[in-house]
Formats: C-alpha cells, sequence, structure tokens
C-alpha cells in the first residue's frame, strides 16, 4: 500500500465514530445542568504555554511534545494536554471578571509523542472540564461528582475512583525534601530518567512507569503524612462530601499525577480492563495555575477523560448500536424507480433513513443486500403496486409484510 497513517494516529471509522458521537453528546448533556459551556482553543499553541504551564522535568514537556519552529522560526506546540490552554484563554480574554466560578468544557484532539501500545496514541482525544474560582472543597466533590454521572450515563461501570491530596507551596516543599533524602538512599535502582530529574522533581518518581521505581514508590513517605493543615482539612472536607454523595473512592497516597500544576486534590478514575496503571479520567487542582499564566489569584479545578479508553471500554462492555437504516428500496421496472426515486426524497426530507438501489439487481439480491444492511423495512415498488398508488413492505425483523397507500407512508412512520 501506497499511503498510511502515521503510526499511533488512527482514522475512526464508522460505526465506532458512533460511539464517539454517544459520547460526545451525553458529555455535553451531563455538562449542562452544572454549568459548564463549551470552550474551543486552537490546536497548537506556543510552546512556552505547555512549558510553563505543565512544568519543565514532566514526561510530557521532557519527551511527549511535536514541537516545531514555524516558517518564521517561532516554536509551536500541538497541544498535549487542555489544562494549559484553556488557562491561557481565561486569563488573555479577561475571562476571570464574569461572575465565578466560570466553568468550560472541550472536546478534542491532543498530542503526545509516546510508544504508542493498547490505549496509548500520538492522537488522542479528550474530554475535559476546567473550573475557575471556588476554592471550597465541595467544588472539587462537586466535579467528581460529575464526572461519576457522565460514567453512570455512558453505561461504564466497575470503575475504581482514586484521590489524593499533594498539598500546596506550604506543606509540598517539606514533603519534598522528605522524598529526596529519601530516593538519595535508593538512587541505584531508579531509572535513568528518575537519577536525573528526581533532585529537581522527585514527585516524579512516584508517577514513573518504569517498573523499579514502581518498587521504590511503595516504601516511599507518603504526602498525606505531610499535608498542611489547611490542606489537611481541606482533603477532610472532600472525603466527607464524597461520601455524602455517595461517590466510592479510596484514598491513593502514592497518586501524584503527570503534571506539575496541581495542589491539593488530585484524581484518577481507572478501570481493571484498561490494565496496569492506565487511568480512563484523571484530574485535580491547580490553585497557582492561573497566577502563573499572569493572571490573578484564581483557584481551579478540572478533569480530563480519553475517549479513546473510554470508547474501548464501552464497546467491550455493550458493543457498538449504531441506529441502522430504516427503509431499504426496491424497485423493478422505469416507472417504479422514477417513483421510488421520488418517494425517497420526501421521505429522506421528513427525516427518515432510506436506501436506494441503482443496480437493477433483482429483487432477491437486493433482499440480500437488505439484510446485510440490517435495513428494517424492504419497500417493495413493483408494476402493480405502481398502479394501485400504494408500496409493499415487509419487516425484517419478523416478515410480516403488508400493502400501504403512498399517500400513508408517512403516518406508517408515526
Ligand atoms: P497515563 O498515566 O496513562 O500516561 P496521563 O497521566 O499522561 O496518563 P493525563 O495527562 O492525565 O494522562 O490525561 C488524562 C487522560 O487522557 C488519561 O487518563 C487517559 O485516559 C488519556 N490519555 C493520556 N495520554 C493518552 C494517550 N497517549 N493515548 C490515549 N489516551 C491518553
Ligand atoms: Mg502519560
Amino acid at each position: 500500500m501506497k499511503y498510511r497513517a502515521i503510526k499511533g494516529v488512527q482514522d475512526i471509522l464508522p460505526p465506532d465514530v458512533y460511539l464517539w458521537q454517544e459520547v460526545e453528546s451525553t458529555a455535553r448533556q451531563v455538562f449542562a445542568p452544572f454549568g459548564y459551556r463549551e470552550i474551543r482553543t486552537p490546536v497548537m499553541e506556543f510552546t512556552e504555554v505547555f512549558t510553563r504551564g505543565i512544568g519543565e522535568t514532566t514526561d510530557i514537556v521532557e519527551k511527549e511534545m511535536y514541537t516545531f519552529n514555524d516558517r518564521a522560526g517561532r516554536s509551536m506546540t500541538l497541544r498535549p494536554e487542555g489544562t494549559a490552554p484553556v488557562v491561557r484563554a481565561y486569563v488573555e480574554n479577561h475571562l476571570y471578571s464574569l461572575p465565578s466560578p466560570q466553568k468550560y468544557y472541550y472536546i478534542g484532539p491532543m498530542f503526545r509523542y509516546e510508544r504508542p501500545q493498547k490505549g496509548r496514541f500520538r492522537q488522542f482525544h479528550q474530554i475535559g472540564v476546567e473550573t475557575f474560582g471556588e476554592e471550597d472543597p465541595r467544588m472539587d466533590a462537586e466535579v467528581l461528582d460529575m464526572l461519576r454521572c457522565f460514567f453512570e450515563r455512558v453505561g461504564v461501570d466497575n470503575l475504581r475512583f482514586e484521590v489524593n491530596s499533594i498539598g500546596c507551596d506550604e506543606c509540598r516543599p517539606i514533603y519534598r525534601r522528605a522524598l529526596i533524602d529519601f530516593l538519595t538512599g535508593q538512587i541505584d535502582s531508579l531509572c535513568s530518567d528518575c537519577k536525573r530529574r528526581y533532585e529537581v522533581n522527585p514527585l516524579r518518581v512516584l508517577d514513573c512507569k518504569v517498573k523499579g521505581c514502581g518498587e521504590i514508590k511503595k516504601k516511599a513517605p507518603g504526602i498525606t503524612d505531610y499535608l498542611c493543615s489547611g490542606c489537611r482539612e481541606h482533603f477532610d472536607a472532600l472525603r466527607g462530601y464524597l461520601e455524602l454523595l455517595k461517590i466510592p473512592f479510596r484514598v491513593n497516597p502514592e497518586m501524584v499525577r503527570g503534571l506539575d500544576y496541581y495542589t491539593r486534590t488530585t484524581f484518577e478514575v481507572t478501570s481493571e480492563f484498561l490494565g496496569a496503571r492506565s487511568a480512563v479520567a484523571a484530574g485535580g487542582r491547580y490553585d497557582k495555575l492561573i497566577e502563573e499564566f499572569g493572571g490573578p489569584a484564581v483557584p481551579g479545578i478540572g478533569f480530563a477523560i480519553g475517549v479513546e479508553r473510554l470508547a474501548a471500554l464501552i464497546k467491550d462492555r455493550h458493543g457498538i448500536r449504531e441506529p441502522v437504516p430504516t427503509v431499504y428500496f426496491a424497485a423493478i421496472g422505469d416507472e417504479a424507480e422514477k417513483a421510488a426515486y421520488k418517494l425517497a426524497s420526501e421521505m429522506r426530507t421528513k427525516g427518515i433513513r432510506v436506501e436506494l438501489d441503482y443496480s437493477g439487481a433483482s429483487l432477491k439480491s437486493r433482499f440480500r443486500k437488505a439484510d446485510r444492511l440490517k435495513a428494517t423495512y424492504v419497500f417493495i415498488f413493483g408494476e402493480d403496486e405502481l398502479s394501485r398508488g400504494t408500496v409493499r413492505y415487509k419487516r425484517l425483523s419478523d416478515g410480516e409484510q403488508g400493502e400501504i397507500n403512498k399517500d400513508d407512508v408517512m403516518q406508517f412512520f408515526g
């Protein structure tokens, strides 16, 4: 074959694309009553938006970004995630002057140069939300509640909600120090990336997917033992509200997430069907990020759902039930074909799906095709029907047949 899609980048074909549309429209329906409105940011940004936003020593910035110079020599990056661009847009457009909280969602492609494997692509898609201007832990629980509601509505269960608090500017440095001290004693067992970066960004070791680092992580001091009183109160309150809303969750003190901008609450939603260390959704609070982008001191919290992983879960659980073509037209003879052609136009105009067949093939082969298309009805137009001003129909599910007046076709479909 001459042309192939780029490695790690895939076509989304029917019927899968139908599932994607369902997922997207469910997201819109679920987010709206919580007060979220859509925001669409560009797929590329100046590289600094991500290096500053996500953090220089994160996996994403160190090795996963699609970065290139444009013709004027400016460094551009295809967005690897959605939070930094939305924060950039929030600050640039002074959206903080609107009443708080401001709530946005986005749906779209993201790009990361990762090793392609199951559930991991170089172009993938996220449905994400960002909430600006509320620091109360009830907002954290509300965001998780919305996520629970979304998964319920798309029909995915058996998910694990894991939450953690990674502290703030006050308590994290103390934990960081303790972690560095611990890691210094383990340095020989760290992977080469972690050996290099553990002093600059020791939390990355906890997020490292290399097996050896995973072992070390189990013995490492936990951040939850180091939280300051403000962070502890926030985390305790969050857990209380999650219990109140009956959202089953587990505290995972090792979960730190791969992006530097998080403060306090972090969370991941995982499924045993996705394999180890794969989340279908993840997020957290980022109370300093808006300031980092030159905006006012406004707290934020959000999450992103991985659409490829979600679609795989739904497909395994329920399959895909794409709406089937409703009516397959089998007209025999020139005049009948003409009458059918015209009726098809009227029916389609009214929203009924009609499949026409210009092959002139035999009735038998057309029925075979109708079967393959999983049509609900076959409409048969012959000379007899034409002279009577009717069509004959056959329902393929049970073989029921009948004849209806052409003028009554629309009533037939209610
Ligand atoms: P992982 O730990 O699997 O690498 P991550 O922490 O890098 O994920 P986030 O940046 O939090 O992921 O993105 C949120 C969600 O987006 C993930 O939970 C996942 O469902 C999805 N996702 C992230 N990277 C990819 C990818 N390369 N291919 C497909 N989905 C992805
Ligand atoms: Mg990753």
